[in-house]
């Protein structure tokens, strides 16, 4: 008999299985492939207890951002292995559950983000690039990681200084730096739309944006685009990762937003 699910693992199979709905009717409404689109589960401000739960119910790859919630998190559920849930930390060891930072990272945070994180989507100035190249370098030498640290930059689609995100006189010379790096491997864009002007509109522009930058970087096929409120229309015009917090997770705490 399996036990039954205490009730916020009930919760979550619910909310979870609602976002998957909503991500493969997007899907089917774009006539895209079922999956073309990752789900980053954004855990942010909640416990390692929920990632685990999360790990339980199939989800595996999740979006931290800010340090050091996010090394603390990922240290606790490492320590599972050891006591009670060898499934859920295995997972981790083995690389078959995947961390990404999508919050802005200091420079002096590099090292612990280069320990932990597959990717970081919020790469926005020339600085944080050298920090992660070379704390990226580190972590593969010392064997904290075994893959290159996939980067995604974050392009600023209103132009706004003030929230982030590379303008496009800006975003070309990040690129190349990135490619210079052997610790560093260019992955794509990450967009966040502003909260005036409709949703669709913006990820039109995101969409734009990328194909620019697709022309440079044919690599770089990752557009992060999508959240909780707007995961439609980022599917509609050519997301091919969603980062879903509230939607599955429930409302951060106030402090948060
Ligand atoms: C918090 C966060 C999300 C998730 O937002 P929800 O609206 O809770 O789904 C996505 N992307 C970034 C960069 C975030 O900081």
């Amino acid at each position: 008999m399996p036990e039954p699910l205490d009730p916020r693992t009930r919760e979550l199979a619910d909310s979870l299985a609602a976002v998957r709905q909503r991500l493969d009717a997007a899907v089917a409404a774009a006539g895209r492939r079922t999956g073309d689109v990752d789900l980053l589960v954004v855990t942010k401000f909640f416990p390692a207890a929920d990632v685990e739960r999360l790990i339980s119910l199939g989800a595996r790859q999740f979006g931290e951002s800010r340090e050091p919630e996010a090394s603390r998190k990922i240290d606790e559920l490492r320590a599972c292995e050891a006591n009670r849930d060898q499934r859920a930390a295995s997972e981790i060891g083995s690389g078959a559950v995947a961390f990404d930072m999508i919050g802005s990272v200091q420079s002096k945070k590099a090292g612990s983000v280069a320990g932990w994180a597959r990717a970081v989507h919020s790469v926005d100035r020339e600085k944080i690039v050298t920090a992660l190249g070379r704390a990226a370098a580190t972590a593969l030498a010392e064997a904290r990681r075994r893959e290159p640290l996939e980067i995604l930059i974050q392009i600023s689609l209103d132009g706004d200084p003030t929230r982030g995100g590379a303008t496009e006189d800006e975003w070309p010379a990040i690129a190349e730096l990135v490619k210079e790096s052997e610790a560093l491997r260019l992955r794509g864009v990450m967009a966040i739309a502003p909260i005036d002007g409709g949703a669709d509109r913006w990820m039109a522009e995101a969409a734009r944006v990328h194909q620019r930058f697709l022309a440079d970087h044919p690599e770089a096929t990752t557009l992060s685009t999508g959240m909780s409120g707007d995961l439609e229309e980022a599917v509609q015009h050519g997301s091919t990762c969603v980062r879903v917090g509230t939607a599955i997770l429930g409302k951060r705490p106030l402090l948060s937003q």
